[in-house]
């Protein structure tokens, strides 16, 4: 007889549900409801970003889902302007067939193992593989999270040049770059060849871009950091702007790499000062 009365009470709590068990409905529907996040296909929050719960006090309350993380990294790709870029040259794609590439790679290694706010520089003949080692890095940075901003130079300070004259184009163009946890400067001062096959030195307009912009990443510490390649040396930097070169070397110093022409690829790595 008590067995049929539980059973009958059962039945009756589950025709009319208790406030928890009503929470508890309402709470289940709305993380049932999808959300319209994109990007990412996320089956535990059903792409809403947030996990709803029922709280101590029976309130419906809400945490941040774990695929907020993985979407904010992808965002962060794509905002760095390097996601074409991210996949070709990694770490276990440089090649290091010479001395010098395996010098590269092994700064480059040693720069993410235990550089504190240190900047990175690879200048001096092309084809060495500059590019690819500083994409490595700037996406090893951005996996721990870091936000990174790719600058292609010549395109870049192109744009910005442009705006010169119009102050808030100007800043609106120039401030992201000054602002950005890390910023990757590629090919810093492409150089332009006469018709005699000379490399032409930068223009006025690009030295004081440049200095304004390293200038800005110096003043801020351990939060600008910047990566930076360039087919001038350190030493030709220096000529060009003592400025912008002794800050860069300044920042760099142990990270700073110069590959100079001459025989058989000669090249070395500057540790003092230009
Ligand atoms: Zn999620």
């Amino acid at each position: 007889m008590q067995g049929i009365l539980r059973k009958k009470l059962r039945q009756g709590n589950r025709s009319a549900p208790s406030f928890e068990e009503h929470t508890q409905h309402q709470c289940d529907a709305m993380n049932a409801t999808a959300g319209k996040l994109e990007d990412y296909d996320c089956p535990k929050c059903r792409n809403k970003g947030v996990i709803y719960f029922v709280g101590e006090g029976g309130e419906i309350k809400c945490r941040e889902c774990a695929c907020m993380a993985i979407r904010a990294s992808m965002a962060r790709i794509r905002n760095s302007g390097l996601q074409n870029l991210l996949d070709i040259y990694t770490f276990s794609r440089f090649q290091t067939d010479t001395p010098l590439q395996k010098l590269m790679k092994s700064t480059a290694e040693q720069y993410l193992d235990d550089s504190d706010g240190s900047w990175f520089f690879v200048g001096g003949q092309s084809g060495a593989g500059k590019s690819h080692i500083c994409t490595a890095v700037a996406g090893e940075l951005l996996k721990r999270g870091e936000a990174v901003r790719y600058m292609l130079w010549k395109d870049e300070s192109t744009k910005r040049k442009a705006a010169i004259n119009d102050e808030d184009e100007y800043d609106r163009l120039i401030s992201p770059l000054k602002a950005v946890q890390v910023l990757y400067i590629d090919d810093l001062f492409k150089p332009v060849y006469d018709d005699r096959g000379v490399r032409r030195q930068p223009s006025p307009g690009d030295i004081s871009l440049a200095f304004e912009i390293i200038n800005s990443r110096y003043i801020a510490g351990p939060s600008g950091v910047t990566i930076i390649s360039s087919e001038w040396t350190m030493d030709e930097l220096q000529r060009i702007d003592p400025a912008t070169a002794g800050r860069i070397f300044q920042k760099a110093q142990d990270y700073c790499i110069s590959i100079t022409p001459g025989k058989g690829r000669n090249y070395r790595l500057r540790r003092q000062k230009p």
